[in-house]
């Protein structure tokens, strides 16, 4: 609970996004307030003990790779590695598949090592790695410069593609599907599998149009940055940003869901809490509400904006996860070491992975459990008790069941399923299990409005919903049309789902409409 009852800024959601941006303002000599519905803080990025005492899992994200080129991490903006906590180890190997035959492919941060990984399938596809990677080196500078910044308009950012050959050949990857690129690289279908599978990461099909890009994005971050393990949890990200605010004279509270913007003059003048609680802010407010909700919690929004709005799609890709305390390490059957950050459990062909996202497409489960894990107590033992080890483990579900059953009265089953196909690789499962936590989808949107229908990127990745037309054209520029001081964060805005630190571009959007300089006073000095 909190004394304040008005402050400069007061932001809904204490997700990582919308702390960042807080922070930035707070940096800037804004009093800050923010308002979160749980009694934890952090939203996607938040690490608890759910399942026994000492045992510290990583709800939802567990690897921070977006945000490491972000200026926030790179440039430490905020100070929040020198002053504030936070700390992140790199493995070597952030991702590789292991398939049912024991065989495994890791990809390394060293692209030498990848190839020579790649190698062991075909020699031409480690050639054709090592071109796709050079690539993939080429255009990370040219993303990462845009996506922690508002978004440039959609037609401007075309006709830039068009009026260079090496646009036009970005421009064409990026219509493609994963599928129809890797079929271009790669001859083994074992690699291409291997590649289809981050589309899968991304919630969509690999056969999905206007996703191949996302491979190119995946490597270039995974070599050029690494994956990023918090020492200590994902969650340290959150108490960092926290920690920033607090030292600025912000306040960061829970228990408080707000139910609706309070609204004077077409200006936001401040929230109102479900319990009947009122907060004015002086100059603004930040808002990390789904694009689904906008419109209940707006008096009088826009109706053409509002009814794009409640359009935005979903993915049929909603994500279920396990979290268990081990009594000790996992103890794969390959006898290769499997060491990654994130590691695929890889079926036996690339078309049951493709037809298993054509059943969700149908609203049915995926006869072939497509699981992924992180185990990350082995690059991080500050985060169980000595000689134990904790599993996140996830998969993907239809959001509402074809057999018409609840996920409330049916997790635990499915999980035992997920279970009992990591066994097939997995040597000490399940007896190495002490506990574990199950989050459906119907959990997942529990934890977060974000998480709608368990969509963890919000809403869809699709071309329609990207750019600056994320979630849609009206509200792409983190504003809501005819509403002024009001601004938007979460992951169904620019630039997507994922830990980004994405509020920094919602900051920078501030920071001009409030006549700041961010490059000046954004900082923590
Ligand atoms: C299972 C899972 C695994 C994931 N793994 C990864 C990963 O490994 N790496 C990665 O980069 N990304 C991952 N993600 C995605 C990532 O976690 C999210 O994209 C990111 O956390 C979104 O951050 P956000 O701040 O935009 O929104 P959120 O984290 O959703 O935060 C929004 C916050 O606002 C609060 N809120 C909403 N409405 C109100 C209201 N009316 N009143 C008060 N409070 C409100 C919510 O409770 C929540 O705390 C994962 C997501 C999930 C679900």
């Amino acid at each position: 609970m909190t004394t304040m009852t008005s402050a400069d800024i007061v932001a809904v959601g204490s997700g990582h996004n919308g702390l960042v941006a807080a922070a930035y303002l707070a940096a800037a000599g804004k009093k800050v307030l923010v308002l979160e519905r749980n009694a934890w803080f952090g939203g996607g990025v938040v690490t608890r003990e759910l399942t026994l005492p000492g045992f510290r899992h990583d709800q939802h994200s567990m690897s921070h790779i977006f945000i490491q080129a972000n200026p926030l991490l790179k440039n430490d903006e905020l100070k929040l590695k020198s002053r504030y906590g936070l700390d992140y180890i790199f493995p070597d190997v952030p991702m590789m598949s292991v398939f049912e035959d024991g065989r495994t492919l890791k990809l390394y941060r060293d692209r030498e090592r990848s190839a020579a990984e790649i190698a062991k399938f075909s020699r031409r596809d480690a050639e054709a790695f090592r071109r796709m990677s050079l690539q993939a080196a080429a255009w990370l500078p040219m993303m990462a410069a845009t996506l922690y910044a508002p978004p440039a308009p959609v037609g401007a950012t075309h006709a830039l593609f068009d009026s260079s050959r090496e646009g036009r050949e970005l421009w064409r990857v990026m219509q493609m599907s994963s599928h129809d690129l890797l079929c271009e690289l790669f001859e083994h279908e074992w690699v291409r599998m291997h590649f289809a599978r981050v589309a899968g990461e991304n919630l969509v099909s690999p056969d999905e149009k206007a996703t191949a890009i996302g491979a190119y994005v995946f490597l270039g971050f995974l070599e050029g940055c690494g994956f990023g393990v918090a020492r200590g949890g994902a969650g340290i990200l959150t108490d960092a940003l926290i920690a920033c605010i607090h030292d600025h004279g912000g306040e960061v509270i829970g228990n408080s869901e707000v139910a609706r913007i309070k609204v004077a003059n077409g200006r936001a003048a401040g929230v109102e809490t479900v319990d009947g609680r009122s907060f004015a802010a002086k100059d603004a407010v930040i808002g990390a509400i789904h694009p689904h909700l906008l419109g209940s919690m707006i008096d009088g929004m826009d109706a053409r904006a509002r009814a794009a709005a409640e359009a935005t799609h979903i993915t049929p890709a909603a994500c279920i996860t396990v979290h268990a305390a081990l009594a000790e390490p996992l103890k794969f059957r390959t006898r290769d070491p499997v060491d990654a950050v994130m590691v695929e459990m890889l079926p036996a062909s690339y078309e049951i992975l493709r037809r298993d996202f054509d059943e969700l497409r149908y609203d049915q489960f995926m006869p072939y459990p497509l699981l992924g894990l992180g185990s990350l107590s082995q690059f991080d033992p500050s985060r169980v008790p000595p000689g134990k080890a904790i599993l996140h483990l996830w998969d993907y579900v239809p959001y509402r069941r074809p057999d018409g059953r609840s996920w409330d009265e049916t997790k635990q089953q499915y999980a035992d399923r997920m279970l009992a196909h990591l066994s097939k690789f997995v040597a000490n499962i399940p007896d190495c299990l002490l506990k574990a936590h199950i989050d459906s989808p119907v959990d997942m949107e529990r934890t977060s409005p974000s998480f709608r229908r368990g969509d963890l990127h919000g809403i869809a990745n699709a071309t329609y919903q990207s750019g600056a037309h994320r979630p849609t054209p009206d509200l792409g520029g983190y504003t809501v049309p005819g509403l002024e001081r009001f601004y938007l964060v979460g992951p169904f805005q620019y630039p997507g789902g994922g830990v980004f630190g994405a509020g920094r571009a919602t900051a920078m959007t501030m920071f001009e409409a409030l006549g700041m300089d961010f490059e000046k006073q954004g900082r923590v000095k």
